[in-house]
């Protein structure tokens, strides 16, 4: 079943990193993806550094400009913040859809992250907030932006020594409207078929800002830049939403999988990127 490895335990995260220099160690979180894959033999890592008691790396903090997550924090965590609601929604609402409530209990934002799967339903809400990770070794860290954190498929720019420890973003300026939507077979327990999530600031009718992130549609979730370089900065109208919503099914790049043709995909994200960019600009005006 599974293969021989040495657990670690550690309780704090300097003695995580301490251990974390074996090139065949791997960090677990919640275990919902790592022990699966240790079960299938995807994954044989000869040392297995539980996170579970490192307390540091869980919780959400706020202050004026920042929002900062642990991650360890869990997806209950975040459906349990009522901050996160009005400050980071697009957020909340993936953790809403996110598998079932036992998988939920477990698993972590880091995780999700560090998984580097296309469909990892947290990664869209995140880049739409431009947010950024805090990755930690033994001998440093360094924070990158999240938007640079995928090489291509499974790969990433993680070092093997190294821990994703926060998720932090800023505060979106007023008047912006942040929004995430999950296409799947259910609402909860589906593999995403398209995921989507949106951020639009507006001021005196001029699009100020504009992120949109696609998940489930590239080999790693990836942000429509094209789409959203043709909105920053311009009048907004109903025919500039449809033609950003038509350049971001042109910048993915989708397969055909057991749950949806690559066709389908693509004119989903034409819809769905339509309908999240008009009902935000409805909120705004
Ligand atoms: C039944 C079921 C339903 C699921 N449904 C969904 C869903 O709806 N949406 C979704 O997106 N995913 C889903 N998943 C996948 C999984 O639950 C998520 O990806 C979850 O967020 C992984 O977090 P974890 O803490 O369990 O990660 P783990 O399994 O502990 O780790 C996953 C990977 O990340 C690495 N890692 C963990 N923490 C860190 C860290 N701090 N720094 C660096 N590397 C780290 C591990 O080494 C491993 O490679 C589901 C899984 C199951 C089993």
């Amino acid at each position: 079943m599974f293969c021989d490895f040495d657990l670690h335990m550690p309780d704090r995260l300097d003695d995580a990193l301490s251990v974390l220099t074996d090139e065949k160690g791997m960090p677990m979180a919640g275990g919902t993806n790592l022990l699966v894959d240790m079960r299938s033999r995807k994954e044989t890592p000869a040392s297995v550094i539980a996170l579970g008691n490192v307390g540091e790396l869980r919780g959400i903090h706020f202050n004026d400009e920042r929002t900062t997550i642990g991650s360890r924090t869990t997806v209950s965590d975040l459906l349990q913040s009522t901050e996160l609601v009005s400050s980071s929604p697009s957020l909340v609402e993936a953790a809403a859809v996110f598998a079932g409530q036992m998988v939920r209990n477990a698993a972590t934002v880091g995780g999700n992250i560090a998984c580097a799967s296309p469909a990892a339903d947290l990664v869209p809400p995140l880049l739409s907030l431009d947010a950024e990770l805090m990755l930690v070794s033994a001998s440093g860290s360094r924070t990158v932006p999240l938007a640079d954190y995928y090489q291509g498929y499974k790969r990433n720019i993680r070092g093997k020594d190294e821990l994703i420890t926060q998720i932090s973003w800023a505060r979106l300026p007023e008047n912006s409207v942040n929004m995430f939507y999950k296409l799947a077979r259910r609402k909860g327990d589906a593999i995403t078929i398209v995921g989507v999530a949106v951020t639009l600031s507006i001021s005196n009718g001029i699009c100020r800002k504009a992120r949109i992130a696609l998940g489930a549609v590239a080999p790693y979730v990836l942000r429509a830049r094209e789409s959203e370089r043709r909105l920053e900065g311009q009048v907004i109208s109903e025919e500039l939403l449809c033609a950003a919503a038509s350049q971001a099914a042109r910048e993915c790049c989708p397969i055909d999988d057991v749950r949806a043709s690559a066709t389908y995909r693509r004119h989903v994200v034409k819809a769905l990127v339509g309908r999240l960019l008009s009902q935000s600009w409805n909120r705004l005006v």
